[in-house]
């Protein structure tokens, strides 16, 4: 063989090579979540008859491709991306379900490595804090804050709001402060004050375990396994029927639901810390849509689905 055939070849070869690990890292063949059968029970708690409505605090944005976000996408597609805190009214009462960027994150993301820096580049931040006192709400009226869990764009504002008392699992507590992945800086300290969730031996839904925090059946929480050591999802049921649920990170997308499908392998593998079980809830959340077809489905991030129920100012009520 010639010296340029011999060339041409090994290049040929090395951009095939090239090409197929990029396709494996986008996920083909794709990894097929695991069957969850755990039935589907009547509730034991109340029928709802709290006035409740919610609002979604946008506190940063990202576009990415939709190939990136979960397994199967379209790599010409976009990837709409929010970080966003969720603030929920009940009766009297104001909570908040993760917290979003908060005003020290610029700091807090360089501590990233570089190729994190890259893949998770955001923009438009607009702390919660801020927007909240933009439209007159103080601060200190919301006295709980619930987190999904605690990775970095969760956790951000937490010590935006130190009068706050937040609620996690104690597994993720833990974790988070062992763990890489998680940026302590954010929530470590005196100034913190935590509240950690037990859930009762009670199904709900397809959820073996749950809690119901106000005990009127209008917020349910439920550990989501997977994602972290200890995240959990958050069920709103209206008096008038509607029903949201926050599913935080199970997945980026409200298509790994519907599928359903796994974040993309290179994904995958930099933020899931058991893919089994996290495939477990994703078939579990796909078949409680297609018991309850009026189920609204809120993945942390999922930029799309907030955008069409409404972004801070606005309430879904
Ligand atoms: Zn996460």
């Amino acid at each position: 063989m010639k010296k340029t055939q011999k060339y041409l070849s090994f290049t040929a070869l090395a951009i095939s090579a090239i090409f197929l690990f990029i396709l494996w890292r986008l996920g083909y063949p794709a990894l097929i979540p695991i069957q969850d059968t755990t039935p589907i029970s009547e509730s034991r708690y109340k029928s709802p008859s709290a006035k409740i409505r919610f609002t979604i605090i946008k506190t940063g944005e990202a576009i990415t491709s939709e190939a990136f976000i979960v397994e199967g996408g379209n790599p010409f597609g976009k990837g709409k991306i929010s970080h966003s805190a969720i603030l929920v009214e009940h009766s009297n009462e104001r909570f908040l379900f993760d917290t979003g960027l908060g005003t020290h994150v610029e700091e807090e993301f360089a501590e990233h490595p570089l190729f994190l820096r890259i893949v998770m580049k955001f923009k438009n931040t607009n702390p919660a804090i801020h927007q909240l006192k933009q439209q007159n709400i103080s601060p200190e009226s919301i006295k709980t804050g619930f987190l999904s869990h605690l990775h970095w764009d969760h956790a951000s504002g937490i010590k935006d709001f130190p009068h706050m008392e937040f609620v996690t699992t104690k597994k993720e507590h833990d974790s988070a402060f062992k763990e890489s992945g998680y940026i302590k800086r954010q929530f470590d300290g005196d100034s913190v004050h935590w509240k950690f969730i037990n859930f009762d031996s009670i199904p709900y839904e397809n959820f073996t375990t749950s809690k119901d925090w106000f005990g009127d059946g209008s917020v349910i929480l439920v550990p989501m396994a997977g994602h972290s050591a200890g995240s959990l999802g958050m069920f709103l049921n209206f008096s008038n029927g509607k029903r949201y649920f926050f599913t935080g990170d199970t997945t980026w997308s409200e298509k790994g639901f519907k599928i359903p499908a796994h974040r993309p392998r290179g994904s995958r593998s930099l933020v899931d810390i058991d893919p089994d079980s996290l495939g477990k809830e994703l078939t579990k959340v796909n078949r409680l849509l297609e018991t309850y077809p009026n189920l609204k489905l809120i993945p942390a991030h999922d930029l799309d689905v907030q955008e069409n129920l409404g972004i801070f100012p606005n309430w879904v009520e």
